[in-house]
């Protein structure tokens, strides 16, 4: 492997050719923050396991979730381009209907291939364990085997869980388990469906994703801080999808409802709304500079983790958003590239090193 500074690159990256020959050999970004290599982790990346899905009879978006063959090499050959050292794989929830039985064995399924996956490519993926939470004291069981068994660095979640918030008492052994545990919980919205039962999500945009999903996002999040899940579970690493969806652009209104309407909030915090996005940790697909700004500011850099959603194409550049962000420091821009997942997700610093825990 040969390092060189790409002709025309921008500062701070470098690629390196690796693997195989001629016109084969393909070419790696490896970036680079104040003459510093970094390692970049990615948190949130779709993948799929049709064994799971098959139990509940539930035929694949598309072929690019697949983590085999062409579309695997496809996969690597994307986070090469793009700068991606590591993965941290997410699958969607589509399992909160189903009955104990099913959820059990689909779990198990699930978590024993995310794992495998894991395994066969080290220095490239890690993987949020998956839970039927519908049942939480099974949920409670997935994910302390999807931790301590499989290796996997998190959990993942939905926005709500069949029609439940994720704030309902009847998840908080749910929550104090993750607590305890000590791991990253990825919170992924799935549109909202009560508002996709109506019509008012139809027509052109797209809207049941566009801002149906980034919605349930902002719903979930608000439940968890007014509802006192998170001062319940003080010790909670929660990470929501889509830069916190809206709350983090309109999150003073939530300090305001307190002083405005305070006779009819139901219940009080131990701190202002507002302070909770500083404790929670958000994804970086904000799409522009001055969004990422913003969303920096309202939760402090610390607590941003660089995200891509691959296989679905919202963005290509992820890296360069955060390299190209105005007001970031070298140190904010490393926390962001890969630094802070890290920690969360027990990767190794090591460069090429892989994701093994240190
Ligand atoms: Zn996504």
């Amino acid at each position: 492997m040969t390092a060189k500074k790409s002709a025309g690159a921008p500062d701070g990256i470098a690629f390196v050719m690796c693997g195989g020959s001629g016109a084969t050999q393909a070419r790696r970004r490896e970036v680079v923050v104040s003459g510093k290599r970094v390692k970049t982790v990615d948190v949130h990346a779709h993948c799929a396991v049709p064994d799971a899905m098959a139990l509940m009879g539930r035929p694949l978006e598309t072929q690019a979730l697949l983590m085999a063959g062409t579309t695997l090499a496809d996969r690597l050959r994307a986070m090469d381009d793009q700068g991606i050292d590591v993965e941290a794989l997410s699958i969607n929830p589509y399992w909160y209907t189903a009955d104990r039985d099913v959820a059990k064995k689909l779990i198990q399924v699930q978590n024993e291939k995310l794992a495998e996956i894991c395994a066969a490519q080290p220095d490239r993926f890690v993987a949020f364990a998956t839970v039927a939470l519908q049942h939480p004291d099974l949920a409670v069981e997935q994910a302390e085997e999807g931790v301590k068994k499989y290796g996997l660095r998190g959990v993942s979640l939905g926005g709500s869980v069949d029609g439940l918030e994720l704030s309902d008492p009847k998840f908080h052994p749910f929550w104090a388990k993750v607590e305890q545990l000590g791991v990253l919980v990825f919170i992924h919205p799935q549109g909202t469906a009560e508002l996709e039962s109506t019509s008012r999500l139809q027509g052109n945009g797209v809207l049941t994703n566009t801002i149906g999903n980034p919605l349930e996002t902002t719903i979930a999040l608000s439940h968890l801080i007014f509802e006192g899940t998170l001062d319940r579970f003080p010790g909670l690493k929660i990470c929501a999808a889509h830069g916190g969806g809206y709350l983090p652009s309109y999150a003073a209104r939530s300090d305001a409802v307190c002083t405005t309407f305070p006779h009819r909030l139901t219940g009080a915090l131990k701190k202002k709304p507002t302070e909770y996005l500083r404790q929670l940790y958000f994804d970086s697909i904000v799409f522009t500079a001055e969004a990422l700004r913003h969303l920096a500011a309202e939760t402090g850099p610390g607590q941003i983790v660089m995200g891509t959603d691959y296989p679905f194409p919202w963005t290509s550049t992820s890296v360069d958003h955060i390299l190209d962000t105005p007001g970031l420091s070298d140190a904010d821009k490393v926390a962001m590239l890969g630094g802070t997942a890290m920690t969360l997700l027990g990767i190794t610093p090591r460069a090429g090193a892989g994701g093994s825990r240190a």
